[in-house]
């Protein structure tokens, strides 16, 4: 789940990290209210969208006048904001964050994630913050820090003075960033975070550090026990489809491509969207309809599918081995029947009956063109797209 970064700004400020003062406001009053409670006469408007990259895209404006505070609030909030880090997708702003002005010196970057290949929490920093750390990482790759916390004796003081001395900070900064990178430690592990982005954090103009961006991503599996983080939720910054998805229960993700995919495990359900790229074709989704798929969720999977007009061919792939072919079958009927399929389907089931799923479609009357297997199935579903075309 990600969040605003008005709400991971509170998340810092409730494990003791100083943030620059600043409120949310949802309409240009609020805007020029919230500014008018933070003190100074230097604000700057952000948009509030799951995605960074806004200052590139005009989403962070800075502001000189309690007018120009109104102004650059209005000309956001209700507007769609496409960034080179949102996906293609332009998401709503919805509000904006009003926050503290400052006079940076230099831009830092800061994360916390999980490293897979030392199994550790990392830290990650580097002087060059500000811009994308991918490039500083590939162009100047001494200039990023890399601290894997041993889970046992947890993250030290010393370890974070050694990383802000590496940062070239002197020993007020360094106070400042060991008080952060705890902070950070300790919200990571207690709300099961699997991402904490600080970038930039920035060196002030009067020496101080000051978080002035953050992100934070938090790990789904855990959020049963954290209805404080899912209180925060905001939908509207979420894919639909995958919303509804979640909502049945269903393992989907929305692609670029084409072809819609319903299989079942997902280790055949990424095979399926490999063997349709390897036959020249692109998968429009990711869709696992898990083991135990009862009629209604292969219903509700159909529905979802064909909810994208995008989609210009279907490619059903079944190994039935929990779940049984007649269910999938039975699924497939009822959905067709109750939203109407204008597109091509291809069908491919094996396993636990077969031969029933197969006569329940063969007997429905649609249209529907049977495969042998993965490879045949994959070809019918792209030969059908080209023939649409
Ligand atoms: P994004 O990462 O989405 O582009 P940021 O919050 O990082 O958004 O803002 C982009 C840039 O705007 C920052 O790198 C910084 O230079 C500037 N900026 C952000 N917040 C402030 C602030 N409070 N005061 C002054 N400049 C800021
Ligand atoms: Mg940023």
């Amino acid at each position: 789940m990600n969040f605003h970064e008005y709400q991971a700004k509170q998340l810092f400020a409730d494990y003791g990290i100083a943030v620059p003062a600043g409120r949310v406001a949802r309409s240009p009053e609020e805007a020029v209210d919230a500014a008018k409670a933070i003190p100074g006469n230097l604000w700057v408007v952000k948009a509030q969208i799951h995605a960074g990259g806004r200052g590139k895209a005009g989403g962070v404006k800075l502001a000189k006048t309690l007018d120009e505070v109104r102004e650059y609030a209005k000309a956001m909030l209700g507007t769609r904001m496409e960034t080179y880090q949102s996906a293609g997708v332009a998401l709503p702003i919805d509000s904006v964050l009003i926050s503290e002005g400052t006079d940076i010196a230099q831009e830092l970057y800061l994360s916390v994630l999980v490293d897979r290949g030392t199994q550790s929490v990392t830290f990650i920093a580097s002087s060059e913050g500000g811009v994308e750390i991918e490039k500083t990482a590939e162009e100047n790759p001494d200039a990023i820090q890399t601290l894997n916390v041993n889970f046992v004796q947890g993250l030290q003081p010393y370890q974070c003075r050694d990383m802000g001395f590496a940062l070239g900070l002197n020993s007020k900064q360094v106070n400042q960033l060991t008080r952060i990178m705890l902070g950070l430690y300790r919200l990571f592990n207690e709300k099961d975070l699997a991402l904490v982005e600080l970038n930039p954090l920035a060196i002030l103009k009067d020496g101080s550090l000051a978080v002035l961006d953050g992100k934070v991503n938090s790990d789904d599996n855990a959020s049963f026990r954290h209805p404080d983080l899912v209180a925060m939720r905001d939908i509207r910054q979420e894919d639909e489809t995958e919303v509804k998805a979640s909502q049945h229960d269903l393992n989907y993700v929305t692609m670029d491509g084409n072809i819609g995919c319903m299989v079942n495990g997902a280790g055949l359900a990424m095979a399926t969207m490999d063997v349709i790229k390897l036959n020249g074709g692109e998968p429009a989704n990711f869709l696992d309809v898990g083991g135990g798929a009862t009629k209604e969720r292969v219903t509700e999977a159909f529905k979802l599918i064909l909810s994208s007009d995008r989609v210009k061919a279907i490619f059903v792939n079944i190994f039935g081995g929990i779940v049984r072919n007649d269910v999938i079958a039975e699924g497939i009927i009822a959905a067709v029947k109750d939203v109407g399929v204008k597109v091509p389907v291809v069908v491919r089931l094996e396993g636990t009956n077969v031969e029933e799923g197969k006569k329940l479609l063969k007997e429905s009357g649609l249209a529907i063109i049977a495969a042998d297997d993965i490879n045949d199935g994959a070809k019918k579903a792209v030969e059908a797209v080209k023939q649409a075309a």
